[in-house]
C-alpha cells in the first residue's frame, strides 16, 4: 500500500476512544484538551480492548485515518527483552510500551502483523510503569527499552510522556534507558531542566536508512539529512546517542545504495561521539508475515521468497552479506566492539 495521506480519508486523531477509567489521568486530559483545540471528537468506551481488539478490521485502512485510544493498562508492565531484538551487551534487558502502533507507516512494520487494529493506544497510567519498573530496579540493574512497539518521540508532541519518563528515571542511578525513534523532533527541549548525569542514562536510539529506502518504504518519516541534524542535536542536548541500521533491506545495488548512504553519515556525524551502532536484516516471524502480506498484498517488499528457519523468515545466507558489508563500511567510524549484529542465516 502505498502512503496513506490523501483526502478520501479523515486526518488523524479526529477520533478519540477513551476508556471511562482513564480519563481522570493527566496524560488522558493532557491529550484531550489539545485535540480539543482541533475538533477531535472523544466517545467512551467501556474496555480499550473492545475497539482495538476486534475482529475484521483493515490495519491499512485504519492507518490512513487513525484513531486514537487512551487507555489503563493492567497486568505486566515489563517483559523480557524477545531474542530477535539486540540487547547491546546489557544483562537484565527488558521492554516496556507506553503506547501501541505508531503514526508512522513503514512498509516492514511488524506491528502489521502483530495487531488487528493500525489505530494508536496511550496507556495513560504510567505511575504504575514506574513502580514496576522500580520493583525490578529492587533486584538488579535494568536495562529497558521503551520505545519498543511505537515510535514514543514522534508521540511526544502530544502526550509529554518522555518529559514524565525521565523526571522518574532521573532518580534511578541503576536505570539505563533506550529510546528507539524514526523521527527528528527537537530532543533539546526533552533535556531541559534536566542533569548530566539522568540524561546520560537515556540512549536516543536513531533508525537510518538511504533516502531512496525512506521514501519507498518508510511513509511518513523524515527524510535522512533531518535525522542526521536530530541525532546531532541530541548529542547536543546530552543524549548518548546510538545508530541503528535495522532493517537492511535487501534492494537492488544493495552496495552501492548502502555505500553511498553510509558515506553520508560518516560524513555527517564524523564530530561527534557515537555510543554504539546495531546492524541487522529484516526478519519476522512467519505468523506475522503471513498477516503483514495480507495486508500489503501489493508490496514487493513482503513478497520477496525470504527464507524460513525456525519459523523466522529472512534473507539467508544473503542476510549475512548484507550485515558484513555494513559492517566493513563502518570501520575506523566505531570500533568493532560497539558494533553489534543481528541476523538469521
Ligand atoms: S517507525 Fe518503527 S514502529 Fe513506526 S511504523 Fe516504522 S517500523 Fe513500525
Amino acid at each position: 500500500m502505498k502512503s496513506s495521506t490523501n483526502t478520501i480519508y479523515n486526518p488523524p486523531w479526529t477520533h478519540v476512544y477513551a476508556e471511562r477509567e482513564a480519563l481522570s489521568y493527566p496524560i488522558a486530559q493532557t491529550v484531550i484538551s489539545a485535540l480539543a483545540k482541533r475538533g477531535s471528537q472523544v466517545i467512551e468506551i467501556a474496555q480499550y480492548m473492545d475497539i482495538f481488539g476486534r475482529t475484521h478490521q483493515s490495519f491499512p485502512a485504519q492507518k490512513a485515518s487513525q484513531a486514537l485510544i487512551l487507555a489503563v493498562k493492567h497486568g505486566n508492565f515489563l517483559y523480557p527483552g524477545a531474542a530477535v531484538c539486540q540487547d547491546f551487551g546489557n544483562s537484565n534487558f527488558y521492554y516496556t510500551s507506553f503506547a501501541m502502533n505508531c503514526p508512522f507507516d513503514c512498509e516492514y512494520c511488524y506491528l502489521q502483523g502483530m495487531y488487528s487494529s493500525a489505530n494508536i493506544v496511550l496507556f495513560v497510567n504510567q505511575e504504575d510503569y514506574f513502580s514496576e519498573i522500580q520493583n525490578a530496579l529492587a533486584e538488579h540493574p535494568v536495562y529497558l527499552c521503551i520505545s519498543y512497539d511505537t515510535d514514543l518521540p514522534a508521540l511526544e508532541g502530544l502526550t509529554g510522556m518522555i518529559r514524565r519518563y525521565l523526571a522518574f528515571a532521573s532518580g534511578q542511578q541503576t536505570l539505563t534507558t533506550e529510546l528507539r525513534t524514526k523521527s527528528a523532533i527537537s530532543v533539546t527541549p526533552l533535556a531541559d531542566g534536566f542533569s548530566a548525569d539522568t540524561l546520560s542514562r537515556v540512549i536516543m536510539a536513531y533508525s537510518l536508512s538511504p533516502d531512496s529506502i525512506i521514501s519507498r518504504f518508510e511513509h511518513r518519516t523524515p527524510v535522512l539529512s533531518k535525522r542526521l541534524l536530530a541525532v546531532r542535536e541530541a548529542h547536543a542536548a546530552g543524549f548518548p546517542v546510538r545508530l541503528c541500521f535495522d532493517p537492511l533491506l535487501s534492494v537492488p545495488d544493495f552496495k552501492e545504495v548502502y555505500g553511498a548512504f553510509l558515506a553520508q553519515v560518516r560524513e555527517a556525524l564524523h564530530d561527534i561521539p557515537v555510543l554504539d551502532a546495531s546492524i541487522g536484516v529484516f526478519r519476522i516471524s512467519d505468523g506475522y508475515l503471513k498477516r503483514m502480506r495480507r495486508n500489503r498484498p501489493d508490496s514487493a517488499l513482503l513478497q520477496y521468497p525470504f527464507s524460513n528457519e525456525n519459523h523466522v523468515c529472512s534473507y539467508g545466507a544473503r542476510g549475512m552479506e548484507m550485515v558484513n558489508f555494513v559492517k566493513g563500511e563502518l570501520a575506523g567510524f566505531l570500533p568493532k566492539n560497539r558494533i553489534f549484529t543481528s541476523f538469521t542465516s
